[in-house]
C-alpha cells in the first residue's frame, strides 16, 4: 500500500504548526489541514508576554506567523481544508478531506478548542453585531464606547485590559466573587481606571433593536436584574474541545478532550495528539509547541518500525 504522507497534522495552531516543523524536519512528508485561520487561539491573541525569548512581549499574530514560515520553511505544506473523518486501517490511517481521501502513516491531533458560548438566544442574534469573542479582531469597533467583558479567567482579565485600549469603560462580568486569573492579570485589571468589575453575575438577555444596547444582569445570590447600557459584549468564559470528528475514535475524557499516554500516542495506533485538544494541556502557547515537537518526535520514533 503506498501513502500519500508520513505524517498529516490536523490544526494549524501552536502545537500542530510546531508538530508540523519537527516531523518535516525529520524529512517526513508532512501536511498540516487547517480548517480556519493559522495560528488558532494566538492569531486572536493580543500579545503573549510569556513566550520565553520575547522579553518585551510580541502580538499573537505575529509569533503565529514566525511559526508558520517556519513550518514551511522546514518543508511542511499547509493547506486551509477541513477533516471530515479519520478511519484507521491497517497500517496506514485514511484523513479524508473534502470528499477526497488521504492515507497517511501518522496523524497528529492539535485541533486545539473553540469558545465556549452563553447558550442563550439573544446571544446569537446579536453575533457581529455586538457580541464578540475576540477582543483583537473587534475591539476597534467599540472606540470611545461602553463594553462588557463575560468571564474570569485569564482569557476574560487579558482582553478585557486590551479593550480598554479604545473603549471609555469596560465592565468585567464575572459568575463569582472572585477571578480564576492569574494574579498578575487580576492586578492589573485591578489598577486599570477604565475596568469595573461586576461579580456574581451572569448575562441573562442581551438587547438592543440592531445592535447591542444593553446587557441584562441576573444576579446569582439574589436572583435581581440589572439592565446595563453597553455597546459590545465579549464572551471569555473557556472553551470546548475541537474534538467531534475523534470522539468516537480515540479515547476522550469527560469533557471531551482526547487523552494520551505519556508519549502523546492516543488508544489509536498511530494517532497523536498535542495542545489544547489534549487533556491535562497546560494551555499556554510555550507548552503547546512544547507538545508538538513531543508529539511529533514521537510520531517519527514510531515510523522506524512502520511497515506498509
Ligand atoms: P478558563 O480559565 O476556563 O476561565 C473561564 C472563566 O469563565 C471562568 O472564570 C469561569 O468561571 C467563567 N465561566 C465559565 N462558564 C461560564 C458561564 N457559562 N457563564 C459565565 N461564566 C462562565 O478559560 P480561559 O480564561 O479561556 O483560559 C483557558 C486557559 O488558557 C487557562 O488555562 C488559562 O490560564 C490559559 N490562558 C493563559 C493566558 C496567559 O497566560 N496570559 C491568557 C489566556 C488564557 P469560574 O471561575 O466560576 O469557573
Amino acid at each position: 500500500m503506498t501513502t500519500d504522507y508520513d505524517v498529516i497534522v490536523i490544526g494549524g495552531g501552536g502545537a500542530g504548526l510546531t508538530a508540523a516543523l519537527y516531523a518535516a524536519r525529520a524529512q517526513l512528508k508532512t501536511i498540516i489541514f487547517e480548517k480556519d485561520v493559522i495560528g488558532g487561539q494566538i492569531s486572536i491573541t493580543d500579545i503573549v508576554e510569556n513566550f520565553p525569548g520575547f522579553p518585551q512581549g510580541i502580538s499573537g499574530p505575529e509569533i503565529s506567523a514566525l511559526i508558520e514560515e517556519q513550518a514551511k520553511k522546514s518543508g511542511a505544506e499547509i493547506q486551509f481544508d477541513e477533516v471530515e473523518k479519520i478511519e484507521p486501517g491497517e497500517g496506514a490511517i485514511s484523513v479524508h478531506v473534502s470528499g477526497k481521501e488521504l492515507k497517511s502513516k501518522a496523524v497528529i491531533l492539535a485541533m486545539g478548542a473553540q469558545s465556549r458560548k452563553l447558550n442563550i438566544p439573544s446571544e446569537t442574534e446579536f453575533i457581529g453585531r455586538g457580541v464578540s469573542y475576540c477582543a483583537v479582531c473587534d475591539a476597534p469597533f467599540f472606540r470611545n464606547k461602553t463594553v462588557a467583558v463575560i468571564g474570569g479567567g485569564d482569557s476574560a482579565i487579558q482582553e478585557a485590559i486590551y479593550l480598554t485600549k479604545f473603549a471609555t469603560k469596560v465592565y468585567v462580568v464575572h459568575r463569582r466573587d472572585q477571578l480564576r486569573a492569574s494574579h498578575v492579570l487580576q492586578a492589573r485589571a485591578q489598577k486599570n481606571e477604565k475596568i469595573e468589575f461586576i461579580w456574581d453575575s451572569v448575562v441573562h438577555e442581551i438587547k438592543g433593536k440592531n445592535v447591542v444596547e444593553t446587557v441584562v444582569l441576573k444576579n446569582k445570590k439574589d436572583d435581581s436584574l440589572n439592565e446595563v447600557a453597553v455597546n459590545g459584549v465579549f464572551v471569555f468564559i473557556g472553551h470546548d474541545p475541537s474534538s467531534q470528528i475523534v470522539k468516537n475514535l480515540v479515547q476522550c475524557d469527560e469533557s471531551g478532550y482526547v487523552k494520551t499516554d505519556l508519549n502523546y500516542a492516543t488508544s489509536v495506533t498511530g494517532v497523536f495528539a498535542c495542545g489544547e485538544i489534549r487533556s491535562g494541556a497546560t494551555w499556554q502557547l510555550v507548552s503547546s509547541c512544547g507538545e508538538g515537537c513531543s508529539a511529533a518526535l514521537q510520531a517519527e520514533k514510531y515510523l522506524e518500525n512502520f511497515s506498509e
